[in-house]
């Protein structure tokens, strides 16, 4: 049976107000709001940027589902997890204040911001699946002790998984730091030497000191690396390799597995936006102010995130004449999908409804 997914044009031109209203109005039309009670916990998973990035979703974007969700509940938050890697974004205390400075507060907002995995990134709680890939996942808990999750995503490119929307925003973002280490544990890059210049860029962005200098190039100590992936990006020679196609299938079906853990203990309670506006080739954990590599698009809706995902990439790449995803990273973006739908989680089979 095809997934409904709302689609409504949208761009940057629009204006705040009138992004605010249109992504309302997907918000709406997607239907989860009849089952917010009034002491309903409501998580709102978003990604608040890394500092000096500028793709993210604006906070003036959402004003008015908060606004919707206010109405019914006052315990409705805005939350992310902290990163695997060593950022402004690892622990509460800086990751909060980073929020804020990107426009998302208390103050601006009206109601409260939260990191989800605490502190450190520690707190999680375990839910057994059972699935191929992983036995149970770690998520962080002020998810799993919500009772309604509103997961809105900024689409964009990715150097592992080819792609991050909803999927990748469920099952890797809502991870803790532990759940977030075991889905990259299967990355394991290494240095060509013939390629390497010895310039030294990754050293100073690796968060773990796994890269060394070994003879005249870099060299990534396999014991120390966490697969964060950071030195695939930041290496301007393309001397960081890693097995595009079994590294990465891997951690897209770990991903999935992790989406489908934390959509099996909300029961379904949650309602999946994603944001086609700034479409960049990598996501939003980047720090820096990229371009975006196709027009805007639009605002999607979905309660099925693998019909959202679908729907997303089609329109992506329809608007770009190309597999504009697979022109950035050579990589088959569809295992998370297909993985998706052999665990359950959804369907590719989508109805397209523009409002
Ligand atoms: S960034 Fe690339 S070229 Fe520079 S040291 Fe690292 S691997 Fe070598
Ligand atoms: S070697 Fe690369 S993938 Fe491994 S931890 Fe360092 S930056 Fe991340």
């Amino acid at each position: 049976m095809k997934s409904q997914v709302f689609f409504i044009p949208a761009a940057r031109e629009d204006g705040d107000e009138v992004l605010a209203e249109k992504a309302e109005k997907i918000f709406l039309k997607i239907g989860l709001r009849n089952q917010i009670e009034k002491k309903s916990f409501v998580a709102m998973k978003i990604h608040f940027g890394e500092k000096g990035n500028t793709g993210f979703i604006k906070p003036q974007w959402i004003v008015k589902i908060i606004s919707q969700i206010k109405g019914i509940t006052s315990r409705v938050f805005l939350t992310d997890s902290n990163t695997l890697y060593v950022s402004k974004r690892s622990n509460s205390l800086e990751h909060l204040s980073l929020a804020r400075e990107h426009g998302f507060s208390q103050e601006t907002l009206g109601i409260p911001v939260i990191i989800a995995d605490g502190l450190i990134g520690r707190d999680d709680d375990e839910i057994q699946v059972n699935l191929s890939r992983i036995k149970s996942a770690k998520i962080a808990s002020a998810i799993l002790n919500s009772d309604i999750l509103v997961c809105l995503t900024h689409f964009t490119g990715h150097i592992l998984t080819g792609f991050g929307a909803a999927l990748k925003n469920l099952g890797m973002g809502c991870a803790s730091r532990a759940g977030k280490l075991e889905q990259h544990s299967d990355v394991h890059p290494w240095v060509n030497p013939k390629l390497c210049d010895n310039c030294g860029v990754c050293f100073n962005y690796c968060p773990s000191q796994a890269i060394v200098e070994k003879g005249d190039s870099a060299f990534i100590v396999e014991e120390k690396c966490i697969g964060c992936g950071e030195c695939l990006v930041v290496c301007n020679q393309g001397a960081v390799k890693f097995n595009w196609d079994s590294d990465s299938v891997r951690v897209q079906e770990k991903m999935s597995e992790y989406a489908f853990s934390v959509w099996k203990h909300l029961k379904g309670k949650i309602s999946f936006i994603n944001f086609l506006i700034k479409v960049t080739k990598d996501c939003d954990c980047m720090s820096d102010g990229q371009q975006p590599i196709v027009e805007d698009i639009g605002i999607l809706g979905s309660l099925d995130p693998v019909a959202l995902d679908q729907a997303s990439v089609d329109l992506v790449n329809k608007r770009s004449g190309k597999d504009i995803l697979r022109a950035g990273y050579d990589l088959d973006w569809s295992v998370q999908l297909s993985h998706g739908v052999k665990i359950g989680l959804g369907s590719r089979d989508y109805e397209l409804i523009e409002l």
